[in-house]
């Protein structure tokens, strides 16, 4: 005998039987967030430029079917580390961060039932049924009509990490992307798409521009609260005047917006649609589009896959006012000194170091080490706060990361002894001085004879004795000199010296 569970689905007809505009197939429905609060959020950018930087911790969790399987796809920290910088790289601008914290992973039942998603068209609805059969995938493979019960079901095999963003990685979905509040779900072809950017967005509380998803959130087109149309651009959709009401896009000169032959092609490049179309509002009212609100481009509309997706300022003040005043999203975050200490590796203070095994930092910021001091005078790395160390800008003496990195070099950013630290998204002070003085275990000095830097030069090989003593310098004779410090770590320091007879 079949059940059927009719569901807060609540998919929209049109969406899921055309497929159209839905590239992403975000399964969260306005229903599922905080209502519209007749806030009129501010549209100006320095809001949360000058703001508090706001930090959340992430966890990830590979979500294998019941024999461990994940469909043959590679699962990795690499690929985490992935969205790691993906995230960072896009919400660094709204002055919002994300700090590794780790993975997990586990296999998922064998006796889930199997649904079926189908049109009840006595019900008008679109309900699953049970076929009576086993899922063989688990949730491995998460159905529309599974994710809410995987939701559930996490949280009661504690596969739940409390003071983070929690990402559950399947290898396939019937949807691009899935989120409740904390919990997100992006299956592994998903991490570096713009539909993550979309679904984090949801966490922190920002709802979509549509028009006409749901009864509540059925918004008018209009935006003149004196005009002869019914203005509700504040308290419907995602209750931000500054986002138009958007419902799907058609070729007017085609026909009728509900032929999905007539649906325009969306110049992804351009992130616009041709002259002849139009969208309707939640009353069925024609209106060009608002390519300068942001209709295509706007990552909260129907999310069409354009170069450069974005969000408007009002939805950013919008979601960092949500986050401020979350309890539970408070209870996610971390501050900024997090962003210093690495994920991986440890701090020696003395022992000798090997470049493997020094401290590892995530990608997706711009970092720049810099040589800082006096020698020995932080063992283990100085505290965040403290910023009373010296430290040397630009020249020789320093080595950097770019928030481009391949993933393939994810292992190289580390944290060397003699160097502090800069996130250049962050500020321009350097961070957590690391200096062991443990000092070189030789060197050379190299005199240029002509007194300019050609290749007339002797060579003296120094041992660790004679290239520590911190009059090394002081007692060379008047001319030029490369001073070249070897350390245990492998890495050299070059210093050219002009001395002078005085
Ligand atoms: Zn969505």
């Amino acid at each position: 005998m079949k059940s059927k569970i009719i569901t807060l689905l609540l998919l929209n007809v049109t969406l899921l039987a055309f497929g159209q505009a839905n590239i992403m197939d975000c399964v969260v429905k306005n229903s599922d967030l905080p209502p519209p609060d007749g806030v009129v959020y501010s549209s100006d950018p320095n809001l949360y430029l000058y703001g508090d930087p706001l930090v959340f911790n992430v966890f990830y969790w590979q979500v294998r079917d019941p024999n461990g399987g994940f469909g043959g796809q590679e699962f990795s920290q690499t690929k985490v580390l992935e969205n790691i910088a993906y995230l960072n790289k896009f919400f660094n601008q709204y002055n919002i961060f994300f700090k590794y914290r780790g993975y997990d992973g586990f296999d998922t039942p064998a006796n889930l039932p199997l649904y079926e998603l189908t049109y009840d068209e006595e019900l008008e609805q679109w309900v699953c049924e049970d076929t009576g059969q086993l899922d063989p995938n688990g949730y491995g493979f998460i159905d529309r009509c599974q994710y809410s019960q995987f939701g559930s079901w996490v949280e009661s095999q504690g596969y739940k990490v409390s003071n983070a963003i929690n990402i559950y990685v399947p290898y396939g979905s019937q949807f691009g992307g899935a989120s409740f509040g904390s919990k997100v779900i992006l299956k592994i072809d998903k991490l570096t798409d713009s539909v993550v950017f979309h679904e984090l967005a949801h966490s922190f509380g920002l709802a979509h521009t549509r028009s006409n998803m749901e009864l509540y959130s059925s918004e008018r087109a209009t935006r003149d609260p004196n005009g002869p149309f019914y203005y509700n651009a504040d308290t419907a959709a995602d209750g931000l005047v500054q986002t138009a009401a958007h419902d799907v896009f058609y070729d007017r000169v085609c026909g009728d917006g509900n032929d999905p032959a007539c649906y325009p092609t969306i110049n992804s490049e351009a992130c616009s649609v041709d002259q002849y179309s139009m969208e309707t509002d939640y009353d069925g009212r024609y209106t060009k589009p608002h390519i300068a609100w942001g209709d295509v481009v706007n990552l909260m509309s129907s999310a069409y896959l354009c170069t450069e997706n974005y969000f408007f300022p009002a939805q950013v003040n919008k979601m960092r006012s949500y986050i401020e005043n979350s309890y539970t999203l408070q209870g996610l975050m971390t501050d900024v000194a997090a962003l210093y200490e690495p994920y991986a590796g440890i701090y020696t203070d003395g022992t000798p170091q090997v470049a493997t095994g020094s401290p590892l930092f995530q990608p997706g910021f711009d970092y720049q080490f810099l040589n800082c001091y006096p020698d020995g005078g932080y063992p283990l790395p100085s505290d965040y706060y403290d910023t009373s160390f010296i430290y040397t800008d630009g020249g020789f003496w320093w080595y950097g990361f770019s928030k481009d990195i391949d993933p393939s070099n994810y292992y190289t950013i580390r944290h060397k002894d003699r160097y502090a630290i800069r996130i250049e998204q962050i500020e321009q002070q350097p961070r957590k001085c690391w200096n062991t003085g443990q000092g070189a275990i030789g060197g050379t000095l190299v005199k240029f004879n002509d007194g300019v830097l050609n290749t007339n030069v002797t060579i003296q090989p120094q041992d660790s004795t004679a290239i520590n003593n911190p009059q090394f310098i002081n007692n060379l004779q008047p001319g030029l000199y490369n001073v070249i410090k070897t350390y245990q770590s492998g890495e050299t320091q070059e210093n050219i010296v002009q001395k002078n007879n005085n």
